[in-house]
């Protein structure tokens, strides 16, 4: 295969040499040919044509001026009324004094004497004119990025679309490479020593790229693209990176992730590419079996999604497009489970896309700010329905709602929700809230303060999702909670995994010695639900006895019971 990049790693670039006479072509191509592509053209007419069809990949014309049919000056005319054309460098070549002083009024860049004198004299001219014209485009941007030496961004952009004009054939990849955690990993070891890995990797990715095509750039911070031709392993990659950082940093505690878009559909977007390759490393956060992943049109068709719902969060929030369900929880220390409780669960009712579970647009909620708003919105459906169910037919269960992250920032929550209840007629004990255990993890000082005022304002307040976090099984003495809910991933495997319950075994006895309530949710199968009251568990929440279901058929539940 052709070589795209040149000793001096620059994309080899097109030019155009315009001559009547046979042997002027062939001796000034002969000096360019190692350097460039080099197209001829024999007359104006010709070179007209050859511009129109290759325009955007010419970096240069070389021009003779004396020629029949249409002279040099009458093509640089020609070519200078167009916006495409113009921007395109012309040197003339001539042998004549006043052609030169004519053809740099026109507008020409340069000019080269004939008889051609010396070849490194004429190939520096044309460098030199290539990378002035080149240099305006980019004019206050620097090439290289200081630190690790590989392209800046807007460069790296530049010269990734010439490649790909150049080599419509090429089967390329668009790979983002990061560091796990880079933030941290400098707070913890240091600025310099951060410096120190973007250097090891930038020099490893040059390395690797000494037996591909293609080019590097670091984009922001820990972030590198690669625009190479198609490896099928960037696994080697990875490894090279892992095994240098230990061998001159002596820490095997990073990791690297790496996301691919691999044979990219050239009509695609350079910047689309990477922010797919983007998509698909972020897939690998948290991830410790992993390092590289693929973007495929699953994620596409995700992303697209998740873009098409972000459109339509706010006329859904006026639209009322939200509705309530409900899952019950039983108590299960009797002798028959009772319908003790239940969980208020949202979901979109979307015009288009149907029934939309939380998963899919809480997440996007976030980002965008609105979680607060929904989550009030579904603390006033709950609190109208739990009135309207003891009005009507004289019977209720505590509901609990889910409590974000983000609702305990707000100083009047509880304000909020106690105004709530009052205008309904109601108290704390009717409503419990669920807050999830990364609520506690994350930035504890705050937001304990804030569970903690809730609950002296008599709000039960149950652990959401306790195990999945980080929490170590002794938060529980210094944490304001009332009950804990597992995980449901503890649950899953307890009926044919000892390992599995032994842990379930294991929290439910030191929930019981600190005197909290456990609840287990995601319990499916009979099987677990013999083994977690065999154990000792309270509460039980799962398809076992209910998937969430609508508040009409919550309400014949409740009258049942
Ligand atoms: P969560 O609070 O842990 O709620 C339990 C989730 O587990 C619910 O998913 C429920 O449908 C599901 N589930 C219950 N039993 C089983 C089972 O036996 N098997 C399996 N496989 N799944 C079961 P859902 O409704 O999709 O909600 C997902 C999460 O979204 C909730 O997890 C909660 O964190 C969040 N969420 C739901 N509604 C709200 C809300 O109104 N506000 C906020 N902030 N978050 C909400
Ligand atoms: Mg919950
Ligand atoms: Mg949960």
């Amino acid at each position: 295969m052709e070589m795209i990049f040149n000793e001096k790693e620059q994309v080899r670039r097109f030019i155009l040499i315009v001559d009547d006479e046979y042997i002027n072509r062939e001796i000034l191509g002969n000096m360019l040919e190692d350097e460039y592509h080099v197209l001829y053209a024999v007359n104006g007419r010709e070179a007209l044509e050859v511009v129109k069809e290759n325009a955007s990949m010419l970096s240069a014309i070389l021009l003779d001026i004396m020629m029949p049919e249409m002279t040099g000056f009458e093509v640089i005319e020609e070519l200078h009324k167009d916006e495409e054309y113009k921007h395109i460098p012309i040197i003339v070549l001539t042998s004549e004094q006043n052609a030169e002083v004519k053809s740099l009024k026109l507008g020409a860049a340069d000019f080269i004497k004939k008889p051609y004198g010396e070849p490194e004299i004429i190939r520096a001219r044309v460098e030199r004119i290539i990378e002035l014209s080149e240099d305006k485009k980019f004019i206050q941007a620097a090439e290289k990025d200081e630190l690790t030496g590989l392209y800046n961004t807007s460069f790296f952009y530049e010269y990734a679309e010439m490649m790909d004009r150049y080599h419509t054939d090429l089967k390329t990849d668009a790979v983002t490479l990061n560091i796990d955690h880079f933030h941290l990993v400098n707070e913890i070891y240091g600025r310099e020593f951060g410096d120190k890995l973007l250097v090891i990797i930038a020099d490893t990715i040059k390395d690797f790229m000494k037996d591909s095509e293609g080019l590097a750039c670091r984009s922001e911070a820990d972030n590198f693209f690669l625009y190479v031709t198609h490896h099928e392993d960037y696994n080697v990659l990875v490894d090279n990176i892992n095994k240098n950082i230990i061998d001159i940093t002596g820490t095997p505690n990073v990791r690297i992730r790496v996301g691919i878009f691999s044979r990219v559909e050239h009509d695609l977007d350079m910047e689309q590419r990477f922010s797919c390759a983007k998509l698909a490393c972020n897939t690998l956060r948290d991830s410790f079996m992993h390092s590289v992943a693929y973007y495929d049109l699953t994620l596409r068709e995700k992303s697209i999604f998740s873009q098409r719902l972000i459109s339509d969060i706010n006329g859904a929030l006026e639209n009322n497009q939200f509705e309530v369900f409900f899952q019950p929880k039983y108590d299960i220390t009797k002798e028959e489970p009772v319908l003790s409780s239940a969980e208020a669960l949202v979901r979109w009712n979307h015009p288009e896309f149907g029934l939309i579970k939380p998963k899919v647009f809480l997440p996007l909620f976030e980002q965008n700010g609105l979680v607060n708003a929904l989550d009030h919105y579904v603390w006033r459906e709950t609190i109208k329905h739990i009135r309207n169910w003891k009005d009507t037919y004289g019977k209720s269960v505590p509901i609990s709602v889910n409590v974000s992250r983000m609702d305990l920032y707000d100083n009047n929550i509880a304000d909020y929700l106690l105004d709530l209840l009052e205008d309904n007629n109601l108290s704390a004990d009717d409503l419990y809230l669920e807050i999830t255990e990364s609520a506690y993890t994350n930035d504890t000082t705050q937001l304990v303060k804030a569970v903690q005022e809730l609950r002296n304002e008599g709000f039960k307040i149950e652990m959401d999702d306790f195990g999945a976090g980080y929490s170590s099984l002794n938060v529980l003495s210094s944490m304001p909670v009332d009950v804990l809910k597992l995980d449901m991933d503890f649950i899953a495997h307890i009926h044919e995994d000892d390992k599995a319950f032994h842990m379930v075994k294991l929290i439910l006895d030191m929930a019981e010695y600190m005197e909290v309530p456990v609840i287990a949710e995601g319990v499916e199968m009979a099987a677990q639900f013999d083994l977690l009251k065999e154990a000792g568990c309270q509460i039980i929440q799962g398809y076992y006895f209910s998937k969430p279901i609508s508040e009409k058929d919550f309400v014949e539940l409740l009258i049942e019971e």
